[in-house]
């Protein structure tokens, strides 16, 4: 591999790929690869050293003891933090969210220590939040509506230094009002779908903010039309 390669952390997939969120490694590589740059998937298990040269780190969704072992295991392998520390881009996504903040209440009313990377804390809702979602981006940050689908407990208050990613129009998200949250390039998410094959935009934003290199869209005819059904179905639901 040279040293240009983009390494893509999956991390925890064995704790935290419940909804199939490892697809989103998936597409950031194969994204690279059609840009013709080249990638590599790096695959950290539960037990295993999380590395700190990789260059994007992926999280995903899981159930709330699977969530607790894998914060505890982050903690005691800190190679994510460091990463984030100097830079490196971050997706978090649902158990994500919640892991990356300061600390999460779950469900039976135990807290848990964060791992601090953004300026949030979660707590259990009074339901579970299950479904399809539909936000619009917060900041003029990608083009187009944000869509997937949720399933959670947890409901996540953001700091000031935390911004929103998305404002909820369908759905729950954080709390129903927002969704997500950007610090730094760090990018976190309540949705599944997984999200980068249903928000291909967001795949590219990471993967400009790991390159550096401004990205011209992918002509994909089948994306595009599978995304136009989503948002449509979506807006249907808001409509009515
Ligand atoms: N266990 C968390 C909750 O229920 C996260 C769920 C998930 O990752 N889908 O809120």
């Amino acid at each position: 591999m040279s040293d240009s390669t983009v390494r893509i952390a999956l991390v925890l997939p064995d704790l935290l790929g419940t909804y199939g969120d490892f697809g989103n490694a998936v597409v950031l590589d194969k994204r690279l690869a059609w840009r013709g740059i080249s990638s590599e998937i790096i695959s950290v298990n539960f037990g295993e050293a999380v590395p700190d040269s990789c260059d994007i780190y992926v999280v995903g969704g899981g159930e709330d003891t699977a969530q607790t072992l894998a914060v505890r295991h982050l903690r005691d392998n800190p190679g994510l933090q460091r990463a984030a520390a100097r830079g490196a881009v971050v997706l978090g996504v649902c158990a994500g969210i919640q892991i990356f903040g300061e600390k999460f209440t779950r469900a039976d009313d135990v807290t848990h220590p964060g791992l601090g990377l953004i300026d949030s804390v979660s707590y259990a809702g009074g339901s579970r939040a299950i479904g399809e979602v539909l936000a619009k981006p917060a900041n003029g940050l990608f083009e187009g509506f944000l869509t997937g689908f949720e399933n959670h407990q947890g409901r996540t208050e953001l700091g000031p230094a935390a911004q929103p990613l998305a404002h909820v129009t369908v759905g729950t998200g954080n709390d129903g009002k927002v969704e997500g949250a950007v610090q730094g390039k760090i990018l976190c998410t309540y949705l599944h779908g997984p999200v980068l094959p249903r928000n291909p935009q967001i795949a590219d934003l990471l993967i400009e903010w790991a390159t550096g290199v401004k990205l011209s869209p992918l002509d994909l005819p089948a994306v595009t039309r599978l995304r136009a059904e989503r948002s449509k179905a979506a807006g249907q639901r808001a409509d009515a």
